[in-house]
């Protein structure tokens, strides 16, 4: 009798878990009793609270196992210049270095702000459409994952990508970007880069729940998406974004 009860509890705890380890995030076990048919994600930036810490970039790598060279990233800060003379140069930031504006004269400086960047988990991926394999593959909460055990690493979706959002990982040879961190968010979590934002200029959310803190930011905003005349339909929408931001 208790070897049957034994079998039995072994069969509940497997019922229990899924495995997603194969999907890029490298992570982990999620519960069946997440039901992706009920949420849908997307993100919300306010430009004007970003201060280029750059902690976001940090806290995404080491989440995400992205190798530390600055070469990698799921998700990065570029600092747009605006120089009284018309010139817009755009910086990328590095948290573990020296500030990258040294080179330009504060004097020549009509306005400067930060724009962080990641995949845009767009409605209509061009990266989806190109991979050879099905590889790369919209959820059905809309977030765009990469199936490291599918993937060759052709680099079809690298190029096809507008945003440069993808890369190459040096360890699996397979494609990567950022997947809202779909390990955490289906457990109820934060994205880490939401999390760890000192001045909440991320904003994340699920827009089948009528109270998230996106749908307010959605409400209070005029939102803007980068290159709109794609129709890529991105679900990462910006605040305050200005025309100069490519
Ligand atoms: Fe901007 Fe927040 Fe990232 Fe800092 S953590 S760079 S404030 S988005
Ligand atoms: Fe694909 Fe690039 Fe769109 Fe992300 S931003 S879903 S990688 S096309």
């Amino acid at each position: 009798m208790e070897r049957r009860k034994f079998f039995e509890k072994c069969l509940t705890l497997l019922a229990e878990v899924g495995i997603l380890s194969t999907v890029t995030g490298r992570a982990s076990a999620k519960t069946t009793d997440y039901d992706p048919s009920k949420h849908h994600y997307g993100m919300g930036i306010q430009i004007d609270k970003c201060i280029g810490c750059g902690r976001c970039m940090e806290a995404c790598k080491e989440e995400n196992n992205v190798p530390k060279d600055p070469f990698f990233f799921r998700t990065w800060v570029e600092r747009y210049v605006i120089k009284k003379d018309g010139d817009v140069l755009v910086q990328n930031i590095d948290p573990s270095a020296e500030r990258t504006n040294a080179a330009v004269n504060e004097k020549e400086i009509l306005r400067s702000f930060f724009v962080p960047k990641l995949c845009n988990q767009c409605e209509n991926p061009p990266c989806v459409q190109v991979c050879p394999v099905g590889a790369t593959f919209k959820t059905e909460d809309g977030v765009i994952l990469v199936d490291e055990k599918r993937c060759i690493g052709c680099r079809y979706c690298i190029q096809a990508c507008p945003y440069g959002a993808r890369y190459l990982h040096p360890e699996t040879e397979t494609a990567d970007k950022c997947t809202f961190c779909y390990h955490r968010i289906t457990k109820g979590l934060l994205p880490a880069c939401v999390e760890v934002c000192p001045t909440q200029a991320r904003i994340f959310g699920d827009t089948k729940s009528g109270a998230s803190p996106l749908g307010r930011f959605k409400r209070m905003n005029k939102l803007h998406v980068l290159k709109p005349f794609l129709n890529t339909e991105p679900k990462v929408t910006y605040s305050g974004l200005d025309g100069e931001v490519r």
